[in-house]
């Protein structure tokens, strides 16, 4: 398996919550983050039916045109009753196709989809869902390392809060009574899926630098 053994990583990503979720998990280990957004990367169609698959393919496209290592996640909600989804198309439940001329992603819709698929299935609906988050890092010459990360919770309505960024108003992680978006970024980010799978990650990557605070275990 290979090791990142550099000080600059591309982040492969335009999503600038995960950016800076992403760039503060590895702040301790001395990585110079540097985004696909900063380096006018093109971003690629997400095509895979996987997390696994559209992590990959984003991380070998950014480290190909950048020739630089590149990390990549791909991460979604899966809601059980609702067999898995929205899972790999989370993001696409958000994409206002309807307002012509008004392009961009609409969370509060995107919950309200989940909640209304909910509700359909009677007051008694099991509401419990999970986030996952898959990294993977690509090099340049074609190598590659995934790791997968989740974090267990119940879908709350109505959404609550108004930190964090996505699907976070309607999660509440289980053994908390709040959602991810009443939670300090800190908090969330000590046991998110991104820290699950950056736990696996790091013990992998960067097994001889120091612990990263509220991420160890
Ligand atoms: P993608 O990984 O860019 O395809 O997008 C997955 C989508 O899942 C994001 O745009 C968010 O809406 C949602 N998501 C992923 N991680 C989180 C999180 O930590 N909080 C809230 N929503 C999230």
């Amino acid at each position: 398996m290979r090791k990142f053994d550099g000080k600059r990583l591309v982040i492969a990503t335009h999503n600038a919550g995960k950016l800076r979720e992403i760039s503060a998990l590895l702040a301790p280990y001395g990585v110079e983050c540097l985004s696909a957004g900063q380096l006018g990367l093109p971003e690629p169609d997400e095509t895979g039916t996987t997390f696994a698959q559209n992590a990959l393919l984003k991380a070998h496209a950014a480290a190909k045109a950048a020739q630089l290592p590149a990390l990549a996640d791909d991460s979604g909600l899966s809601v059980t009753a609702l067999g898995g989804r929205p899972g790999v198309y989370t993001a696409d439940w958000a994409e206002r196709q309807w307002f012509e001329g008004d392009p961009g992603r609409d969370w509060y819709m995107a919950m309200g989809k989940v909640e209304g698929l909910l509700s359909e299935q009677g007051p008694d609906v099991d509401r419990s869902c999970w986030f996952s988050c898959t990294l993977a890092i690509a090099w340049p010459e074609g190598d590659e390392v995934v790791y997968e990360g989740r974090v267990e919770g119940t879908f709350s309505w109505p959404p609550r809060g108004t930190m964090g960024f996505g699907y976070d108003p309607v999660f509440v992680p289980n053994g908390r009574d709040v959602t991810f978006a009443q939670l300090p970024p800190e908090e969330k980010q000590s046991m998110s899926h991104r820290a699950d799978a950056f736990v696996k990650l790091v013990a992998d990557q960067f097994s001889t630098a120091a612990p990263v605070d509220g991420l160890s275990g």
